[in-house]
């Protein structure tokens, strides 16, 4: 189940978006308008649960990232067919939810002052920008507080007012048998106030959406999908509430060279199998430009790791000053061809040696 085409938005909708559609279709198939449609009620379990997830930055960013942790855990819309007293309270319950469809909740009488939403933005970055730091600016769709209505919603000289069906609840309770059940208030759809002449710029809604260009500085030793935090540039808040924040989210170009494994580097080195043997110093190349020289001592096995303190990436928490590692992989190099002075030298080098490297393994063969 994918809970952006249970809301029937894209995965790029913003949060008012997710908010809008949510409120129709809770609308559209809300069990009270829909007595005893078993598919209506199943699917509105489905949009709560959806909604419950996507309105929440950040659990709509968990989602985003692995939506598997929002499954398998008995969520709305997942129940047996059949309706049993169980299911039906807990679709009651399901109500008090529904506060969030309308922006706040059912006992408070107006729309509440609200932080407008965090938003998050990727910057690709080179492994040398990432590497040494950088300022850079991005492209942030926000939504920002109308400058023509100043966020009201409602057109110039005039202002929304109190919807005189709900008294500003945006809700209407009705008895129904042994319950009572609320309903959005159908004259102000929910929000409480109405608006009779909808500011002609923001349509009413009292946000308009804008690319804004934010200037961000980017930590040296910045990692593949670190965050930095940019606090109040993110959408602008409702009622006079405070504006939410950027995440600038870095994804770091990939370095044919260098792997990144915490703040270290790893590198992996040929060396000869003439090197390994005798011993010798190696020039390894630095991720920030420049070579290293590594010192293998003889009888240097392939795979062995050698390391060289603060070569590494700096930490980008400490503002670059402390630094990570460099770690340096080798293996060991076996030729493929060989010239018959060489194939001779070999001969003679194994004539000398007469050992069994396999000696050990058999051994352990035998034991067993
Ligand atoms: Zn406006
Ligand atoms: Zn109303």
């Amino acid at each position: 189940m994918d809970l952006y085409k249970v809301l029937e938005v894209s995965k790029e909708a913003s949060q008012d978006e997710i908010r809008r559609s949510y409120r129709r279709l809770a609308r559209e198939y809300h069990p009270d308008a829909n007595p005893g449609d078993k598919k209506a009620e199943d699917r509105f379990k489905e949009i709560q649960h959806a909604y419950e997830i996507l309105s929440k930055p950040e659990k709509r960013r968990e989602y985003d990232e692995g939506p598997r942790t929002f499954f398998g855990s008995g969520g709305a819309g997942q129940r047996q067919q059949g309706t049993d007293f169980g299911d039906f309270s807990d679709l009651l319950g399901g109500f008090g939810n529904l506060g969030d469809v309308f922006g706040r909740t059912a006992t408070t009488n107006q729309r509440t002052r609200t932080k407008g939403e965090n938003i998050t933005v990727n910057v690709r970055l080179s492994f040398k920008d990432a590497l040494n730091g950088v300022t850079t600016r991005v492209g942030v769709p926000v939504e920002e507080a109308c400058g023509e209505c100043r966020g009201t919603g409602a057109a110039p000289g005039t202002a929304p007012r109190t919807c005189p069906d709900c008294g500003g609840r945006g809700m209407q309770s009705r008895d129904q048998g042994f319950f009572a059940l609320s309903t959005p208030c159908s004259r102000c759809g929910g929000e409480g106030r109405i608006i009779e002449k909808p500011c002609s710029v923001c349509g009413g809604d009292g946000r308009v959406r804008r690319s804004r260009q934010v200037k961000v500085r980017i930590p040296a030793g910045a990692r593949d999908k670190m965050k930095v935090r940019i606090p109040g540039r993110g959408n602008a808040g409702r009622e006079g509430g405070p504006a939410g924040d950027l995440y600038v989210r870095t994804l770091v170009e990939e370095h044919p060279v260098f792997k990144r494994r915490g703040d270290d580097f790893v590198v992996g080195v040929p060396v000869s199998f003439v090197e390994a043997a005798l011993g010798a110093e190696i020039q390894v190349p630095r991720p920030g430009g420049g070579t290293v020289r590594v010192r293998l001592p003889a009888g240097t096995q392939d795979g062995k790791q050698f390391k060289v303190r603060g070569a590494g990436a700096p930490k980008a928490k400490s503002d670059g000053e402390e630094k990570g590692n460099l770690i340096v992989r080798v293996s060991v190099v076996v030729p493929k061809k060989l010239k018959r002075r060489e194939r001779e030298i070999l001969e003679a080098l194994a004539e000398e040696r007469d050992e069994d490297v396999r000696e050990d393994l058999f051994k352990k063969m035998g034991s067993s």
